[in-house]
């Protein structure tokens, strides 16, 4: 089987000029990428999880899927991690595979632990021992800080994580740091505030407030049960931190960066635009867990606070200072907060009308 496999992915392989692995492949990052990756011409590897019912989803919806050489991989494995990237003995890995929700890592901290950090140790431990010349990329997280002073935070800033999570992300960027500085393997990490689109995981606050209201629209669903109205993040366009990675994978120097929009906004403010996006008018109203939003058109009630959607502790909102990678690589958001809910809302409504 294993041999068989290997044989399958050198003839793949022949004649090719470069190629990407990618881990989690099939989330909204990896889409994003593997679709940017697919145009300007790369062989793209993307792993799925042995035994688990892949979601490709988002793949099929960007029209990829046919296109993307799949290979099955537990990561927190070492002995698969370490035979797949001796078979396909990729030119760039892009570590996209985590356990990103933060509620699930209070309920499973051991898993979150072992796919975010223990995954891309044993990728390290694989360049190193099989001796690639493979460039890494590893996506870190805002959610490394938890409460700070400063709410502007740069590559220099402390951490202070507040869920596992986030330590599981500051250890897999700890590991890059290391294996960098150690071994001299090409590994960067970017610092990847949060970044939202209309393929988000509809667990994530952005997604469930476009998806819902459109559904609300369009096929009378119930209103919304929402957290912390006040909770506020830097939010930004998924697309536009694709090309952030792109730019940091092909820099001389491997290096970590902060992506962000230097930009905070509320979940409120989310949603009151989300809801004049899909064409309602909404009002809030009331304090606290008796605060309500509704249509003023219509009546209908939009949104409920619920004490079951709040988090303790919850970070605080911060900002993302990104002016390392604007003022080496050149890179900026180029899409507003405005733009980006509009697009998600959009989206969603015409999902709807199909
Ligand atoms: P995170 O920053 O990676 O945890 O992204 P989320 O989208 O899950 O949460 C962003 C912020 O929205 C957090 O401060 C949440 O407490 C807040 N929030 C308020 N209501 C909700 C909700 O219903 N669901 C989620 N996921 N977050 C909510």
């Amino acid at each position: 089987m294993a041999s068989l496999m290997s044989l399958g992915i050198k003839m793949v392989k022949k004649n090719l000029r470069k190629s990407v692995l990618i881990t989690g492949v099939t989330g909204q990052d990896g889409a994003f990428l593997s679709k940017f990756l697919l145009d300007k011409g790369y062989k793209v590897f993307g792993t799925l999880r042995r035994g688990a019912s892949p979601k490709t989803d988002r793949l099929k919806q960007m029209q990829i899927l046919d296109k993307i050489v799949f290979v099955p991989l537990e990561i927190t494995e070492f002995s698969n991690v370490i035979q797949i990237l001796s078979d396909v003995r990729p030119d760039f890995i892009y570590n996209l595979a985590a356990q990103s929700f933060v509620v699930d890592s209070f309920r499973h901290p051991i898993i979150t632990n072992q796919t975010n950090y223990v995954g891309v140790l044993n990728i390290l431990e694989s360049i190193r021992v099989l001796k690639l010349d493979t460039k890494l990329f590893q996506p870190s997280t805002s959610e490394m800080y938890g409460d700070q002073r400063d709410p502007i935070i740069n590559e220099e800033s402390n951490v202070n994580p507040s869920n596992p999570y986030g330590l599981s992300k500051y250890s897999a960027l700890q590991a890059v740091k290391i294996y960098r500085e150690t071994y001299n393997i090409r590994a960067s990490s970017a610092i990847m505030f949060n970044h939202e689109s209309e393929l988000r995981g509809k667990e994530f606050v952005t997604r469930k407030i476009t998806y819902q209201l459109a559904q609300l629209k369009l096929m009378a669903g119930p209103s919304l049960q929402l957290g912390n109205l006040s909770a506020s993040r830097d939010w930004g366009y998924a697309p536009d931190y694709v090309k952030a990675i792109s730019l940091i994978m092909h820099a001389d120097t491997s290096d970590d960066f902060v992506v962000a929009t230097n930009t905070l906004n509320s979940v409120r403010r989310f949603f009151t635009l989300a809801a004049q996006n899909i064409g309602f008018d909404p009002q809030f109203e009331g304090k606290g867990l008796k605060e309500i939003c509704y249509d003023k058109k219509s009546g209908k009630i939009l949104c409920q606070v619920k004490s079951d959607f709040f988090r303790d502790p919850d970070m605080k909102g911060l900002r993302g200072d990104f002016s390392k990678i604007q003022e080496s690589l050149g890179w900026m958001p180029s899409t507003s907060f405005e733009e980006l809910v509009r697009i998600m809302a959009f989206s969603d409504l015409k999902s709807f009308e199909k």
